[in-house]
């Protein structure tokens, strides 16, 4: 560690500060960070503060939006850089990287481990994203799905208070998918779900207003269901032409705000109202319907003639996954309120 100088006549203060005063005030600053550039400017500073602004403590507490890249802006300085944060121990880049592997780099295995150093240190959203994996069978075949593994990783992401796999989990007991059936406590975990999305508004004082879908937006752009630096990565990184995933066949989540491409073809669900839209997850689809979908989904007449016509087949012959069921969702995920 670098002694503090007091040399000269003049006193330079900064020059005095112990190298472990200063390390904490970047700790801080890498911390609470509201985008890169906010921690970039200090790095470019002066030499003292790249040298230790760079020290693995620094970059261990690095915050999401420290960590935040542009998919326009991906390039090999970029994955350097996460790496770098990977190898500080940082949580939120053991997830950000993960997930740019899995699924906008394709590695698989490499971006399932990353995450699984993420939910070893109870990082929830890299809990979560693992539960979907295990219940898409993502990266894999069909039969690659473990619905066990899945439901165990979701109720350990609801645990640390992820509202959207306490929705999943709840939906899972409701239809006995990986768990045993269990209709009343599915509820209760639905009405947790709801609650604590209610809570989170009172909470953060959102204005309570007469149009839901303002309601709604704000919810969003504000609170627990807030677009992760990583989702919005995704939606860039597959709206660029050369990631398109159309041409292969795959679709990606209809919520606009996921980001998840399918990893083989029909991988996710569809809404059963008007079997145009797909969804990774129950989150997705709840979040999208509130948001979006219920005011363009098909007319409830039209509905009541195909909904089970657009149960895919193969789910059909088995018997075994969920239905993404817009009527399930309405009634029991409080969409309809
Ligand atoms: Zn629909
Ligand atoms: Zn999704």
């Amino acid at each position: 560690m670098k002694k503090p100088t007091h040399g000269g006549t003049r006193s330079d203060l900064f020059e005095s500060l112990h190298d472990d005063i200063v390390i904490s005030i970047l700790c801080n600053l890498s911390s609470t960070a509201s985008s890169p550039s906010d921690f970039i400017a200090i790095l470019h500073t002066c030499k003292r503060l790249n040298k230790l602004g760079l020290h693995p403590l620094v970059l261990s507490k690095a915050c999401s939006s420290a960590l935040a890249v542009r998919a326009k802006n991906w390039c090999e300085e970029a994955h350097r850089f996460l790496k770098v944060c990977v190898n500080a121990g940082n949580t939120e880049a053991y997830y950000i990287l993960g997930m740019i592997r899995f699924y906008c780099l394709q590695n698989r295995a490499s971006g399932a481990s990353l995450m699984a150093k993420a939910a070893i240190k109870s990082h929830a959203l890299a809990l979560y994203s693992l539960a979907l994996i295990q219940f898409n069978g993502s990266g894999g075949k069909k039969n690659d799905k473990d619905l066990h593994a899945g439901v165990a990783l979701c109720t350990r992401a609801a645990c640390l208070g992820h509202t959207n796999a306490l929705r999943e989990l709840a939906h899972c007991l409701q239809d006995g998918y990986g768990v045993r059936k269990n209709i009343p406590k599915g509820r209760r975990l639905l009405m947790q779900a709801n609650a604590s999305e209610f809570s989170f508004v009172i909470k953060n004082k959102l204005k309570p207003s007469s149009n839901e879908m303002d309601f709604d937006s704000q919810l969003f752009n504000h609170g627990s269901i807030q677009m992760h630096q990583v989702n919005r990565f995704m939606v860039e990184w597959f709206g660029l032409k050369e990631n398109n995933v159309a041409c292969r066949g795959l679709r990606m989540c209809s919520n606009k705000a996921c980001g998840r491409p399918e990893t083989r073809i029909n991988e996710f669900r569809r809404c059963s109202g008007c079997g145009k839209v797909k969804y990774c997850s129950r989150g997705c689809q709840a979040h999208d319907w509130r948001l979006h979908h219920k005011v363009e989904c098909a007319p409830i007449e039209e509905w009541m003639g195909h909904a089970i016509d657009d149960v895919e087949e193969e789910e059909n012959m088995n018997g075994v996954d969920y239905v993404v069921d817009d009527r399930t969702v309405g009634i029991l995920g409080g969409i309809e309120i």
